[in-house]
Formats: C-alpha cells, structure tokens, sequence
C-alpha cells in the first residue's frame, strides 16, 4: 500500500476455534488470485513452519509467533482472554498500518465470554486437573476494547464473500462496501416469509447484522443471532417483540449471550429484559 513491491498480509490468532481463519483457506481459488496481488507474511495457519522454526523468513522463536512487520493488512482472529494475549495485541498493533478483526470472537469476544457473567476460578477448577496452572484473565474481551480497530468483520463463522470484500477494499484503499442492515433485510431480499409474523417463531433477525443471507430463516427457524448485533440495535422493541413470542426474561438473556456475549451493544439486555419479559416462559 505504499508502492514498495505488493502490500503485506498477516493472519493473528487469539482465543478462538479457528474457524474464521479457515473461512480464508476455505476460498481457495479466490485465495490463488488474492496471492497474486499481496504478499501473505504472516499465517501461521497457513504454514507449515513450527513456531520457532527458521523456515518462515528467518524469523526465530517469539518474532515466529508475533511477526516483525511492519504489514499493510492485519486480519486479527479471536479475544483475549489472557494478560499476554492483552500484551500481544498491542505489539501487533503496532506493527499493522490497517488491523480488521474477524469473527464473533474477535468482535464480540466470542462464546468463551460466557465466562464474564461467572465465577472463573470455579470453572478453571471444574475443567483443569491442576487449575493453579492456568493463567487466565476474569473475562473474554473484544480485541477493539485493548486497541483501535479500523474494522470489524461479524460473524460465527464469517462469510467468506464479505473476507474477500474486506480485504480487497483495504488493499484498495477504500471502505468495504459491508452492508450494516439486519438479517431481516435479508429475508426480504430472498423473498423468505418471516418467522415471527406467519409462526410467532422467536427470532433475533431484527438486531442481528446482516451476512449469512437469512439462513435459519429460510429453513423456516427463528435466528439466534450468530452475526451479532447491528449498530444502534432497538433492544427495547426487540425484546418485547420476543417476550409476546413467549419468552421468559432468563431465556431473553440467554439467547443474547450465545456468541457475542461482550458485545457492547448487548450489555443493556438484562436490565431491558427485566422490565419487559415475564419471569416464566408464557
Ligand atoms: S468467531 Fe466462531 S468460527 Fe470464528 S473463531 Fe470464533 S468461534 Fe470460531
Ligand atoms: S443464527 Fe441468524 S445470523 Fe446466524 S446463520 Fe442463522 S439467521 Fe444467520
């Protein structure tokens, strides 16, 4: 990106499944061609290199597992759930010109955030035979509450078609043309009946951020929000439009904290659910 040979790419992981960097190895034949007009620097998904090898460019031991940069794109996967990982992603911050986070987990600090509203040392004991081994942080954070982000790719897994468009729009240099609309776009533009209105199915859709192309929808299931949330979402009306569909305020929480349980724009949730959903399912 700034006219010395082809604009360098690098792939981070965080606390995560992994799923999202294997969305970029999925597009496979996009893959070939994006090869063609950016140098891939930094994937160690991608790469047969063992951390600490010489084999990716002389890069020894931690540099192996950081990078060196500078990188004209980094593509960041997962939260932080760990001091060093809170560490680490400073460091990468400072060697990216452009960083985008992909992935519920990276944007909305993932399932493993589910830990934010318990007790973690219960759970580190209930899991590890030797929890005084772990060294673990109390929550499970988004990657832009430790660092500025340029941009933010949602989903569970993402879609490979908005990767593609992220990342040809960064190499541009312009903005990604990512539409902000809901899910219930979505099911309009396939033409999919909506859920709620023909079977009084719950459904997220309205506050959830377009990408999937209304897949549970189209299979005649409510969403359950995978995407997470659309900017600015109407919480209010949404969780009174779930509570008529029979929703219990608990299971009104319950469904927002599924994979993007530290989303800030879900951290009203509980208070709005207590007011306006009954205490027993209807
Ligand atoms: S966002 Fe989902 S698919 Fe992507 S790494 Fe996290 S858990 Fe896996
Ligand atoms: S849960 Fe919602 S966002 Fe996720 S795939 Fe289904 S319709 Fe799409």
């Amino acid at each position: 990106m700034d006219g010395a040979g082809p604009p360098t790419l690098a792939v981070w992981k965080f606390a995560s499944c992994d799923g999202c960097q294997l969305t970029l190895l999925d597009c496979e034949d996009e893959l070939l061609a994006l090869a063609d007009r950016v140098r891939i620097s930094h994937f160690l998904e991608m790469s047969s290199a063992e951390a600490g090898s010489t084999e990716s460019g002389g890069v020894q031991g931690r540099a192996a597992l950081e990078g060196v940069g500078p990188y004209d794109l980094s593509l960041v996967e997962g939260s932080v759930t760990t001091a060093e990982d809170a560490r680490r992603i400073r460091h990468i911050r400072g060697i990216s010109r452009r960083l985008v986070t992909i992935g519920a987990c990276a944007t909305a600090g993932g399932v493993q955030a589910l830990r934010n509203f318990a007790d973690v040392a219960e759970f580190r004991a209930a899991v590890y035979a030797r929890p005084e081994f772990i060294a673990t942080l109390d929550t499970s954070t988004p990657i832009s509450a430790h660092v500025p982000v340029d941009f933010e790719l949602r989903g569970c897994p993402i879609d490979r078609h908005q990767l593609l468009e992220v990342i040809t729009a960064f190499l541009a240099g312009r903005t990604p043309g990512i539409p902000s609309h809901s899910v219930c776009f979505e099911c309009k533009i396939r033409g999919t009946t909506c859920v709620t209105v023909a079977h009084g199915t719950p459904c997220l859709g309205p506050v959830t951020h377009a990408g999937c192309g209304a897949l549970c929808p189209a299979h005649r299931r409510g969403c359950y929000g995978c995407f997470g949330p659309v900017a600015d979402p109407n919480l209010e009306a949404m969780v009174r439009q779930l509570a008529r569909d029979g929703m219990s305020a608990r299971d009104v929480v319950r469904i927002f904290r599924t994979f993007n349980a530290a989303a800030p724009e879900y951290g009203p949730v509980p208070d709005v659910a207590a007011r306006l959903a009954p205490d027993e399912p209807r």
